[in-house]
């Protein structure tokens, strides 16, 4: 029902906070956030991404961004209406710069700002032409020697990179170059992506074969196609593969496979790159003048080295390559590590009757798929949020709008409780030997990707098989490897025809690292992580995750990827971003993010 006052209260709050914004009353605008405030800009206000905490921050950034934003025009947003839970009145919020429509989530308590989410949905002058302003693609009426759609679109694919340069180069046509290009390609900004596989997808075809994905299809959709209604909740990998196949060609992006980049400079006097490409034997050498790295976050495979690797005389191998299970039926296999890559490939060896032992070294945090879906994400993605008129974009805004700093306060009663709904699960894991942890402060999974990504298991069967020794569990650290086996440090030999090695994989800097120099990969610094001094993610505080879809420590370097999810909704952001610089708007970045830690 409409709460006519909360509606009153809440639009008088806002033309009260825009009125001051737009007179520059920076410390009455102050004064309207409580003490413990948080405000997630995603570069309306900042051109960065960036969380301000406390009043004093928010003074911070408001005198340096406020004059040159010129927000105005506060209100809440079309068709919305606020809704108030204990005392926490929650509106979905609209309002203008001076160069941009944005859009945001605000909180408030005791009639001030707890939190607020600001961001950028489009650059005036320069939207995306869909909806009314959709292309008209018939060209009507009659002129000579006019070309068709596919003579221009066979124009642009020869030309581009040859007798045109593209503005901006992406490395990396996973899902995340892939999204990142669909975007930049509505918004006009001529664009390659280079990829060294045969075919787009192949970055998930080429992963063990059981693997489907963990999240479900709600929380996966690219950005403008939706999967349609009778695509599975966990797709296959090949599935997906074929659908990025798809979206790739439909959506029109000039995707350059079996193309390697090998070397990247920058000349800080032109403002350009020089990439030196090896497409599919042609050395061409590209000069964008923005360069983007979505050479994926489980790519950077971690090998260990373990003395005596060499005298194995089975296969071993990193999860990233393992083939299957079809050759090693009747056959022994160790595979060392205890996240998802090795819980998937333990529960794929053991249907293929193969005689299957985990290695767990440290503790893993695993939570229930089923569990997970219902207490976790259900909410925001799932078929009852979506009919419920939680739509991707809304979910997506919300999950954005809850702070890091304070993201753990919600997520450790979410796990408390799926700790409490499986509690026989979890107790028959101890029983049977198996580590588990729930994150340094009991948060659970999705703050352990965040800070870390890795350490989980979502598990879709294989603990059932370890809690029923099926897939035998040995703990401990790997000292040797010898001609038939592995030795653990309690002595233990371990009998394998193959090991698996299925531990992890390393910062993104690395790809900076093999194509610019260690000094450029030091410049920017370690990529992922927020800075929560947890496991594998060390201080002092960033409040975003380092080096993602922002500005960084090189000019005109970008980093993008992660999951679906992450790639969907942030690749909006960094397409803005460089569509910005490419129409030479001004874009003056607050808080650019220093570098702490090297990888
Ligand atoms: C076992 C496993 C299960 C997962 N399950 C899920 C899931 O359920 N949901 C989810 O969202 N995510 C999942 N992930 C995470 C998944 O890796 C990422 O979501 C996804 O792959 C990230 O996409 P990306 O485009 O950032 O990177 P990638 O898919 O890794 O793509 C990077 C691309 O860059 C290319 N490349 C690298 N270097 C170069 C170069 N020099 N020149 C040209 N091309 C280059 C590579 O060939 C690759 O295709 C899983 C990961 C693993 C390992």
């Amino acid at each position: 029902m409409l709460d006519k006052p909360l509606v009153h209260e809440t639009e008088t709050f806002l033309n009260t906070f825009g009125k001051a914004l737009e007179d520059g009353k920076i410390d009455a605008a102050t004064d309207m956030f409580l003490d413990d405030c948080y405000w997630r800009d995603l570069i309306a206000f900042t051109w960065n991404i960036k969380t301000v905490e406390g009043k004093d921050q928010v003074r911070d950034m408001l005198e340096k961004q406020l004059a040159s934003t010129g927000p105005s025009n506060w209100r809440i947003a079309e068709g919305e209406i606020p809704t108030k839970e204990g005392d926490v009145v929650t509106a979905w919020i609209q309002f203008d710069t001076e160069r941009a429509r944005c859009f945001g989530l605000i909180r408030l308590k005791g009639g001030k700002i707890w939190t607020l989410l600001t961001t950028m949905a489009e650059l005036k002058g320069h939207e995306e032409p869909k909806g009314f302003n959709r292309p008209l693609g018939a060209k009507h009426g009659a002129s000579k020697h006019r070309t068709s759609w596919k003579e221009e679109r066979e124009r642009e694919l020869a030309d581009l990179g040859y007798k045109t340069q593209p503005y901006c180069l992406i490395i990396g046509g996973g899902q995340g170059g892939i999204a990142l290009g669909a975007r930049l390609r509505q918004l006009g900004v001529p664009t390659i992506i280079v990829e060294k596989n045969d075919r787009p997808g192949d970055s998930w075809r080429n992963r063990y074969k059981s693997l489907c994905l963990h999240d479900p299809v709600w929380y996966d959709h690219l950005p403008y196609i939706k999967f349609p209604e009778n695509w599975p909740i966990f797709s296959p990998k090949d599935k997906i593969g074929d659908w990025l196949e798809m979206y790739t060609k439909v959506m029109e992006l000039n995707y350059w496979t079996r193309t390697v980049a090998k070397s990247a400079t920058y000349d800080e006097a032109t403002k350009e790159w020089t990439v030196v490409v090896d497409r599919d034997g042609e050395e061409v050498v590209l000069k964008p003048k923005q360069l983007v790295m979505a050479t994926g976050m489980s790519g950077k495979a971690n090998v260990p080295k373990f003395p005596g690797m060499d005298t194995f005389k089975g296969d071993q191998h990193h999860s990233s390559r393992h083939p299957g299970p079809d050759q090693y039926r009747g056959k022994k296999a160790v595979v060392v590590g205890s996240n998802n890559s090795a819980h998937d490939i333990c529960a794929a060896l053991w249907e293929n009757d193969v005689d299957v032992t985990m290695v767990q070294r440290s503790s893993t945090h695993i939570v229930r798929s089923d569990t997970l879906m219902d207490v976790g994400l259900g909410a925001l993605y799932s078929e009852e949020a979506v009919r419920s008129g939680v739509t991707t974009e809304k979910a997506d805004l919300i999950f954005a709008s809850l702070p890091y700093r304070i993201l753990h306060e919600f997520q450790i009663p979410a796990y408390a409780e799926m700790k409490k709904r499986d509690a026989d699960f979890y107790e028959g894991l101890e029983k049977a030997g198996f580590w588990l942890d729930w994150g340094d402060d009991e948060s659970g999974l999705f703050l352990k990707y965040l800070r870390r990504g890795s350490g989980y298991y979502i598990d879709i069967g294989a603990s059932q098989l370890i809690i029923d020794g099926e897939i035998k569990l040995k703990r401990g650290q790997v000292t040797e490897i010898v001609e038939d086996g592995v030795i653990l440090d309690d002595g233990t030999k371990l009998e394998a025809d193959v090991i698996v090695y299925a531990t992890g994989y390393g910062s993104m800097n690395g790809w900076v690292a093999d194509l610019m120099g260690q000094d450029m990969a030091d410049r920017v610094g370690k990529v992922w992580g927020l800075g929560s001094d947890t496991t594998k993610d060390p201080g002092p505080w960033e409040g975003e995750q380092r080096n993602m879809w922002k500005p960084t420590q090189q000019e005109a370097l970008w980093f993008h990827g992660g999951n679906l999810h992450q790639s969907r909704h942030y690749s909006q952001y960094l397409a803005l971003q460089l569509k910005a610089r490419m129409e030479g708007l001004p874009t003056p970045v607050y808080g650019l993010q220093q570098v702490h830690h090297l990888s």
